[in-house]
């Protein structure tokens, strides 16, 4: 037997609640890697599994945490060998699936990774979902074309996950950096990653006024959406684009198609579930020589199975600063 945060629904009430339950071997689904789970953490997605769902879970009793970092135990899969040490992100994890909340967890080989050489366990849960994800907008802003030394990228919802992970990698590339924060008294933490300019969220929460304003961002990594996006596209600077990551602020894009049609702005989706196992090799080898091992662990805080229920509502109120480890032994 081992420990698991495992979240049941009252039929009745509909109501669900979490708590760290014991559950065995023959409790996991079928798969074919068991993995003793070492680290998990907390991304936005699993305050919502914690808690009520939010559509994303599909059945109770379910154990939440859409990643996890450990070691192989037992595979039917060649690819994977008792011993391996392997990350997971996506693919419904913790959602449809369960997920990395458990001492052990069984998945499919297909939605592992080995784990990226440089990194150990907790570092990529510190990094985790947030942190690949943040990868993958960076990456995606450089396919379209983004350089050092042409203006400040904007970074929104800045001393959330993504934004501290975004902008800590930004600034090691060499780029100016902006962050947007609701939080003032982040404004330290964020320029110990190695924000140039903090930029406060009532500035450019505001509904489009105008379609156009003065170009001066050179790239952003979004993870508000919402009337913060649709401000922010008129506010880029000719060619450049956007990486659309998360809806923190909201799901509605209340903007004008102007910035697209007269700036040749882009505005790039990044997705991190489904993302290709070749990107994935691709995002975690950047990650490991493009994100300061010292900034990372600036972010961190350490928490355990049982700090879990909380640390999901307040990650849904925006109240969680950088990254929270889970070491769940
Ligand atoms: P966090 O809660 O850690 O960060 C979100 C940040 O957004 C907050 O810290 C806050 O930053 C800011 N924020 C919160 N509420 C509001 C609001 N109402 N208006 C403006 N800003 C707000 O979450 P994560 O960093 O883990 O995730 C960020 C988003 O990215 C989420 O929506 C998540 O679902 C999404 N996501 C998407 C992925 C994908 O594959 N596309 C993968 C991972 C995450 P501050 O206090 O600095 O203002």
């Amino acid at each position: 037997m081992f420990n698991a945060l495992v979240v049941e629904k009252d039929e009745d009430s509909g109501k669900t609640s979490a708590a760290v339950k014991q559950i065995g071997l023959d409790d996991l689904p079928e798969a074919e890697v068991t993995v003793a789970v070492e680290y998990s953490t907390v991304n936005y997605k699993d305050g919502l599994c914690i808690g009520p769902g939010g559509g994303l879970v599909r059945k109770y009793p379910h154990v939440p945490g859409i990643d996890f970092a450990g070691t192989v135990e037992e595979s039917s899969d060649a690819r994977y060998t008792p011993g391996d040490k392997v990350v997971l992100t996506g693919w419904r994890v913790g959602e449809a699936h369960w997920g990395g909340y458990s001492q052990k967890a069984r998945v499919k080989a297909d939605w592992l990774v080995p784990l990226p050489e440089g990194l150990s366990t907790r570092q990529a849960m510190a990094v985790g979902t947030a942190g690949f994800t943040a990868m993958l907008a960076v990456m995606a802003l450089e396919d379209h074309g983004l350089v050092p030394g042409h203006g400040p990228v904007l970074v929104t919802g800045a001393a959330g996950g993504v934004g501290s992970v975004a902008t800590a990698i930004l600034a090691h590339l060499g780029h100016e950096v902006a962050a947007v924060t609701g939080r003032p008294e982040t404004e330290e933490y964020l320029r110990g990653l190695g924000a140039t300019k903090i930029v406060a969220r009532e500035e450019i929460n505001e509904t489009v006024k105008r379609p156009l304003e003065a170009e001066t961002w050179t790239g952003c990594v979004d993870a508000v959406g919402g009337a913060m996006l649709a401000r922010v596209l008129g506010q880029m600077k000719y060619g450049a684009s956007v990486s659309a990551v998360g809806l923190a602020g909201g799901a509605a894009l209340p903007a004008t198609v102007v910035p697209f049609l007269l700036r040749g702005v882009n505005l790039l989706g990044i997705d991190s579930v489904m993302q290709p196992y070749a990107n994935r090799l691709r995002a975690w080898e950047r990650v490991a020589k493009d994100l300061p091992m010292d900034k990372l662990e600036a972010m961190v805080h350490s928490a355990t199975l049982g700090d879990l229920p909380g640390l999901g509502r307040d990650i849904l109120k925006g109240q969680v600063k950088g990254r929270v480890v889970v070491d769940v032994n």
